[in-house]
């Protein structure tokens, strides 16, 4: 959390600022300041705006509004999930919006639609509202700055609610979309019409961005694309581990080392049985795990002056043999390893591997990934 900045909680709900979002809205108070036209008849930007520093001064705050707006929208999606009995995490801010860790969101479309919907819904209310009160603000003089920081406020949150509902993942537009889909159908079909969509529509802003030379519309083409097809591989993947546990695909007969092994003699053990890595015992207890990575940091005529002991992982991740599969997948992809100890009863019963995974995906879905 080094890079973020706590900004206390809202709802009960941890809320931190990327330092990225603190260079964006500079950028968008410089962006603003510069920028002036007239959208709908009516001033947009504050270049236009005497003496100039209370050109920069309404742009800054602008910049900060703008935020905040989007600050409320994550909020919007968070309200509906929690009241929902979903647990948030935390919100973070980054520069391109927010993100709320959730805990893992039931498979109810129902659901999935109301939360979708929250945070586009909650961009389109601030936006209406600031454009009436623009219209309010602009009588007599629609040039003083009240009434151009609520126009422009209001036109950015109006562009907020329908970037989003655009029909691609990872926008809102694209779970909408999903949602919707599957009232009628399973849900990896759902899932991969969806993703459908949304590559349709990527490339379509492909052809587009490149004819009219519109680099922005290239980068969100290219962000949809991989967006639909994250989405899609991920559902997959989970749909094909559903009601598989870690005790059905582990292997059971764990071969152990122990921490007073040398590496020169844990090499030949890797050699005959073909493993990549050990959990170390001592005794009846497990201590650590050392893998091939960790033989191979130390250099061939160091291997029998070394111990496992002093080169193995001693942070253990471990998970339980009725955990579900898809639990271990995510765990792995999480921290980044290939192996978790499968501990029951404070037992060691056995390890399951990312192969063990991947095999269990292949033998349910007839095909792999
Ligand atoms: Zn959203």
């Amino acid at each position: 959390m080094n890079s973020s900045l706590s900004l206390g909680k809202i709802m009960g709900i941890p809320v931190w600022l990327h330092w990225s979002f603190l260079v964006v809205v500079l950028y968008v108070a410089w962006a603003f300041a510069t920028f002036s036209a007239p959208i709908f008849g009516r001033t947009y930007g504050f270049a236009g705006v005497e003496p100039t520093g209370i050109r920069w001064g309404f742009s800054l705050g602008f910049a900060l509004l703008l935020f905040v707006c989007v600050g409320l929208h994550e909020l919007g999606h968070s309200y509906v999930a929690r009241k929902s009995g979903i647990a948030i995490k935390s919100i973070t801010l980054y520069f391109f919006g927010g993100v709320a860790a959730m805990e893992e969101i039931p498979r109810n479309p129902g659901l999935e639609l109301r939360m979708a919907f929250a945070g586009p819904a909650v961009s389109g209310v601030i936006g209406l509202v600031c454009v009436v009160l623009a219209n309010i603000a602009s009588v007599p003089d629609d040039r003083n700055p009240f009434a151009i920081i609520l126009w422009t406020l209001g036109v950015m949150n109006l562009i907020l609610m329908a970037f989003n509902l655009l029909p691609a993942f990872p926008m809102d537009g694209g779970r909408l979309l999903r949602a919707w889909f599957a009232t009628r159908m399973p849900y990896i079909t759902a899932t991969r019409t969806a993703a459908s969509v949304g590559k349709m529509f990527a490339i379509l802003m492909l052809v587009v961005g490149l004819f009219s030379f519109n680099f922005l519309l290239l980068f969100v083409a290219f962000f949809v694309y991989m967006g639909a097809s994250e989405e899609e591989k991920a559902t997959a993947i989970n749909i094909s581990l559903e009601g598989i546990l870690v005790k059905d695909i582990m292997s059971p007969q764990v071969q152990t080392v122990t921490g007073q092994m040398t590496l020169h003699e844990l090499k030949e053990l890797m050699f005959q049985q073909k493993h990549r890595g050990y959990p170390v015992m001592d005794g009846e207890k497990l201590v650590g795990i050392v893998t091939i990575a960790d033989l191979q940091n130390v250099p061939d005529e160091e291997r029998s002056k070394t111990s496992v002991e002093q080169v193995m992982t001693r942070k253990l991740y471990v998970i339980a043999p009725k955990e579900e599969a898809a639990m271990a997948m995510k765990m792995m992809n999480e921290i980044g390893i290939r192996r978790l100890p499968v501990i029951d009863e404070g037992r060691l019963a056995g390890i399951v591997s990312r192969e063990d995974l991947v095999r269990a995906i292949e033998l349910s879905t007839g095909r792999g990934f």
